[in-house]
């Protein structure tokens, strides 16, 4: 950068956060520029299952995706990603975990939750047959391809005219001004999203929240069912992880049996649950390991419990790994959403849990509107 360029709005990182931010305020017919330090998304936004679930949300977080799941389904088609209306199946091992559907279904109605008996949900989602009592379809659940959805709105924002600064780091912020390592750059409003990395940029206002990176192990694989997996699929750990189930008077029970039945997968804070692809793979996750810096080195463990607790739920002897990753993403405790606006116009937005695909669109539509006023979207 040789002068200063100046900018209506100003968004830190290509994730799926700020590339959300970068499209509402586009919308608003201000003028727009990206900054990212990698060459392109590489962070939390492209190491995720693609899963928007929207029902499994409460509070905040469920307001959000609901009011995002338009913006998805319209990026998709302009951007060029692959989406997908499936809906997202939850399978039922165990009384208890079918008691908390049938209070999720009774609470929320047929438009969010349908309960399925045992034959139902064996005839939509290939398990095997042991143990299993039940489950649920959640319809509102969208997929988006995870691999390709944040490049893909990053071309589309740049091909309408939002400015890219790839390979260039945010490094402070004065009201007005972005201090980055190839110059300055003005801006009336910034949008800082930067996810877990927040706390390098802001150290005293994370320090006070506790926020820590969580590490995920993850995999992609080609696993031998007995017909192919339509919908993302959740288990009765899902129930444990989601704020939707939170207060049903039978998630206690779950979360009591599966930790003393199963301690070592407590230890690592399994979440089983998988996302079909369109190549005919599935995404498998995952564990969640939280630190202030995350550990480099990935213990063979995780993917080994993966494996073999994918190998009893579908009964399958073999499972062809395909990649194996590790995701990160912030975390701090009881919070969600880290939403501050520690100098005038700079806006500090990052999701404190493991819900940005599902949130991010309707959580950038607010701080958006919030910070820019709600005036009407161009086409
Ligand atoms: C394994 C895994 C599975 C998940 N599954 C789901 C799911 O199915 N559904 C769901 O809703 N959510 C899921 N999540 C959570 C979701 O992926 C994240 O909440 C979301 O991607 C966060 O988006 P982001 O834009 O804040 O972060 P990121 O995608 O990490 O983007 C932040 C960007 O900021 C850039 N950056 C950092 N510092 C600077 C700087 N100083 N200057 C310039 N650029 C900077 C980074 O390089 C990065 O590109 C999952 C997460 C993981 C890790």
């Amino acid at each position: 950068m040789t002068s200063r360029k100046q900018f209506d709005v100003v968004v830190v990182g290509a994730g799926i956060v700020g590339l959300a931010h970068a499209y509402h305020a586009h919308q608003r017919g201000r003028t727009v520029a990206v900054i990212e330090q990698n060459d392109r998304a590489a962070g939390a936004s492209v190491r995720n299952f693609g899963h928007a679930c929207i029902t499994a949300q409460s509070d905040l977080a469920l307001g959000f995706a609901r009011a995002g799941r338009d913006h998805w389904l319209e990026l998709s088609r302009r951007a060029g990603f692959w989406s997908a209306e499936t809906g997202t199946h939850a399978i039922a091992r165990h009384d208890d975990e079918l008691a908390v559907m049938h209070e999720f279904a009774a609470a929320r109605g047929p438009d969010d939750a349908r309960v399925l008996n045992r034959s139902e949900i064996l005839d939509r989602v290939p398990a095997g047959r042991t143990g299993v009592v039940g489950g649920m379809y959640l319809p509102a659940d969208l997929q988006v391809d995870p691999r390709t959805a944040a490049p893909a709105i990053a071309r589309w924002l740049e091909f309408v005219g939002v400015q890219f600064f790839w390979h260039t780091s945010a490094i402070s912020f004065e009201p007005g001004l972005v201090r980055t390592s190839r110059g300055d750059i003005g801006a009336d409003t910034t949008f800082i999203t930067v996810n877990h990395d927040i706390d390098r940029l802001f150290p005293d206002v994370t320090d006070d929240l506790a926020l820590q990176r969580c590490a995920l192990h993850m995999m992609k694989a080609v696993v031998p069912l007995r017909f192919p997996l339509a919908t993302p699929l959740f288990t009765g750990w899902s129930l444990l992880r989601y704020s939707g189930f939170d207060d049903l008077p039978s998630t206690t029970r779950v979360a009591e049996r599966l930790h003393r039945t199963y301690p070592e997968y407590t230890a690592i804070d399994l979440h089983q649950m998988y996302t079909p692809q369109p190549d005919g793979t599935l995404l498998i996750g995952d564990t969640h390991i939280r630190e202030l810096s995350t550990s480099p080195f990935q213990s063979e463990d995780g993917f080994d419990v993966l494996l073999e607790v994918t190998k009893e739920l579908f009964d399958v002897t073999t499972i062809d790994v395909v990649e194996r990753w590790q995701g990160v993403y912030s975390t701090a405790p009881g919070r969600e959403f880290l939403l501050r606006e520690p100098l005038p116009g700079t806006h500090i937005v990052t999701v404190t849990t493991g819900i940005g695909m599902t949130t991010s669109m309707g959580l950038a539509l607010s701080s958006v509107e919030k910070a820019l006023g709600a005036t009407a979207a161009v086409a």
